[in-house]
């Protein structure tokens, strides 16, 4: 029998090398005049930024460029973005970037489409709705990734409250993303270290989760398939146009994933650390999903002991896999990009552990209801110790 589901993703996905020359031709149909976000200076410097402003001029879009956010965006800097925005009477958010500059833009596109700031939609049942008042949004991804780009979600962090939530609905999708694997090539080993492994915690929590969809098990599968196949050589030599290809495509279709199947424990406690901590988000997963996985794997056998044959790129023999199979070619993998670092060498301090379990509980809570495991905060706070 086929699983009840509900799949809904909306956003028109441009895939290939070169595909950003196209962006004009897509963005024209949105506006006349957009903000261009970015994490600091760098695609400024390397003329990214110069050479995406000729493409949308040529099809009568004009710009503006606002790189005042932080990996890990700060509500701040999305409200000062959307300021930005409407004196220059922007109708349109193009983010060029990362997850962070992706979310800076879908929560710019938030704040001028309802004008009010970006926190007020974020924190628990009071928070304000987000409608179709949001303005139209563009990604164009440099990493692979969040996903951000085919996702709705949009993560934020609060410097003064110490929180990360993630907010999201239908109206925060992408109108298109547009992923060329072109703009890869620039990553430093680090980070295609970690957002790679970003990607694989999508698909190996979206394809475990309460709310996995037949669908997005499909993508899943061949998400964690490329990572395993490639994610070590796109981290070995950046300039592997095959790995780094491969990687874009497994990007994206993990984000679609999430966007369905959303994410379970590990991300939440990700948000929650992040935001106590300033963790970076990949590596912050990367120390964690060992655990996480070895204490998820009993609540659904089946699914948790493919996860090996997967990783190996292996067809048809899963009966000769254990589920503890599938914990050790994760580690594996992670040994071999470089991220076994235990959370208290990422920057988390023992007296942050029991505010992280408590944001985690507080504000990604759907995260825990969607995992196979419903872990109890003593169960939570075990996995933080194991991890650290
Ligand atoms: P990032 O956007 O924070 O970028 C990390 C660094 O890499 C930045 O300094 C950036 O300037 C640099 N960079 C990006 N592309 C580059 C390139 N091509 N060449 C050289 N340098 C480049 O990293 P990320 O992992 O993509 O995003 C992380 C953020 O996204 C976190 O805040 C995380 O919580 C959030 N997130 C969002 C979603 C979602 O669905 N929206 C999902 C997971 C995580």
């Amino acid at each position: 029998m086929i699983k009840d589901f509900l799949y809904y993703n909306p956003v028109k996905v441009v895939f290939g090398e070169g595909k950003l020359n196209e962006v004009g031709m897509y963005a024209q149909e949105y506006g006349k005049k957009a903000i261009i976000v970015t994490t600091g200076t760098l695609f400024k410097e390397t003329g990214l930024v110069d050479r995406l402003q000729n493409i949308l001029k040529e099809s009568g879009v004009d710009s503006v460029y606002y790189p005042e956010v932080d990996p890990n965006p700060l509500n701040t800097q999305i409200d000062k973005g959307a300021a930005i925005a409407q004196a220059a009477e922007c109708d349109m958010v193009l983010g060029l970037g990362g997850g962070s500059a992706i979310d800076a833009a879908k929560g710019i596109a938030i704040v001028l489409g309802h004008g009010k700031p970006i926190w007020d939609f974020c924190m628990g049942e009071e928070a304000e709705t987000i409608s179709a008042k949001t303005f139209p949004i563009i990604a164009v991804t440099t990493t692979s990734g969040t996903g951000s780009e085919c996702t709705q979600w949009s993560v934020i962090t609060n410097p003064e409250t110490k929180e990360k939530p993630g907010i999201g609905s239908d109206y925060t999708f992408a109108k298109v993303a547009v992923i060329d694997p072109d703009l890869m090539i620039s990553l430093p080993p680090r980070i295609t270290a970690s957002t790679g492994f970003d990607t694989l915690a999508h698909a190996l929590e979206a394809y475990t989760a309460v709310l996995s969809t037949p669908i997005t098990d499909m993508f899943c599968e061949k998400a964690i398939r490329i990572c395993g196949r490639y994610l070590r050589r796109a981290v070995k030599n950046g300039n592997d146009r095959e790995a780094r290809n491969a990687m874009a495509y497994a990007n994206s279709l993990a984000g679609i994933s999430i966007s369905v199947g959303i994410v379970t424990l590990c991300h939440g406690l990700a948000h929650s650390i992040g935001g106590v901590a300033g963790t970076t988000h990949g590596e912050t997963l990367a120390a964690m999903t060992p655990a996480t996985m070895r204490f998820s794997m009993r609540a659904n056998p089946d699914k948790f002991r493919k996860i090996a044959m997967f990783l190996r790129d292996e067809w048809g023999t899963e009966s000769n896999f254990k589920i503890e199979d599938s914990v050790a070619e994760v580690e594996r993998l992670i040994h071999d990009i470089g991220l076994d670092v235990p959370l208290s060498r990422l920057g988390l301090k023992d007296s942050e552990i029991d505010r992280a379990v408590d944001g985690v509980i507080a504000y990604m809570e759907g995260s825990i209801t969607n995992d196979p495991s419903m872990p109890r905060r003593e169960d939570i706070l075990e996995i933080v110790r194991q991890s650290f």
